[in-house]
């Protein structure tokens, strides 16, 4: 059987076709302009290549709730050209086949728990710290969604009592992303962070912070395990760093056996960037179950 997987992202498109093992044949990537530039170019390429459904991996925010008149819109994002535009609409209408459709994140945390890391976990959480943060949970075996779906990137935090910095988020001043993602270490330090790996002071700031988000998800989500994906986390001196903020953070409350081991609680993605693609490919194949 072959598969179609997207993973839509701010700056680029990936197109990938594959199977429902996860293995994937070919893939291709188009730069993000508008809709009316963009889709066609995607539609073109699927459209030759035999698949049963397509599953897409979406930037957000998205509307994920199948009673509501706008589900598989592309919501209120600050890409404008994208704002409410039906992306699962676009792709049904074209190729005729069903589409499976979640937010980037989750479809990262649906590629790992599949095929990754996680496998074989109910509860995990996937946290992308790049250009901006993003959480994908999967709580008893399935993708959270609820109102909307999670924006864990948003959670607010105590700010480090030495840090003036007024954070990035244009609508928290201490929210995650706005403390933590790429654009905030690079405008609190005036560099970027891969200029910034002798500075032990940034990678400190940026555990303490990344450290108090994850205790929140520990309390609140109860996962089995945590994992830290996105270009910030290609700093080395950072795992560690937050997994010692995070053994600080608890302070001893909760003892489990994933606690005690906490390098094999929160670590790293398992499957070389493809992650995200290969969960695109898993929503494709649920999406198909269902009809
Ligand atoms: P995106 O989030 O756009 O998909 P990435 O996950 O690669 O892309 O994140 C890009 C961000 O990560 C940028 O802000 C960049 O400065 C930062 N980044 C990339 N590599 C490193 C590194 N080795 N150390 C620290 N920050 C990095
Ligand atoms: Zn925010």
């Amino acid at each position: 059987m072959r598969l179609g997987a997207l993973e839509a992202g701010g700056t680029k498109m990936v197109c990938a076709i594959g199977n429902a093992n996860g293995e994937i044949y070919e893939r291709i990537s188009i730069p993000t302009e508008t809709p009316e530039i963009t889709v066609p170019k995607m539609i073109e390429y699927f459209k030759e290549k035999d698949i049963q459904a397509l599953g897409i991996g979406c930037f957000g925010p998205i509307d994920l709730n199948r009673k509501s008149e706008t589900y598989g819109y592309i919501t209120t994002t600050p890409k404008l050209a994208w704002k409410n535009y039906n992306i699962v609409g676009a792709f049904a209408d074209a190729l005729d086949i069903p589409v499976g459709f979640d937010t980037d994140v989750n479809g990262s945390a649906l590629g790992e728990a599949t095929w990754g890391i996680t496998k074989g976990l109910d509860n995990s959480i996937y946290i992308t710290i790049g250009t901006g943060v993003g959480m994908g949970i999967i709580s008893n075996g399935k993708l959270l969604h609820g109102m909307l779906h999670p924006e864990g990137g948003h959670v607010l935090l105590t700010r480090h009592p030495k840090d003036t910095y007024g954070g990035k988020c244009p609508y928290h001043s201490n929210c995650l992303e706005g403390l933590a993602a790429g654009p905030a270490i690079e405008a609190r330090w005036g560099k970027k962070g891969i200029e910034l790996a002798d500075k032990k002071e940034v990678w400190e700031l940026e555990a303490y912070y990344i450290g108090q988000a994850l205790v929140d998800c520990i309390m609140l989500l109860s996962p089995q395990r945590i994992v830290l994906g996105g270009g910030v986390m290609h700093q080395e001196h950072m795992m560690p760093l937050v997994r010692e903020e995070v053994k600080k953070q608890l302070n001893g409350y909760l003892v489990t056996k994933e606690l005690e081991d906490l390098d094999s609680y929160i670590v790293l993605p398992s499957l070389n960037d493809n992650q995200g693609i290969m969960g695109a490919l898993k929503l494709a194949v649920d999406e198909l179950a269902m009809q």
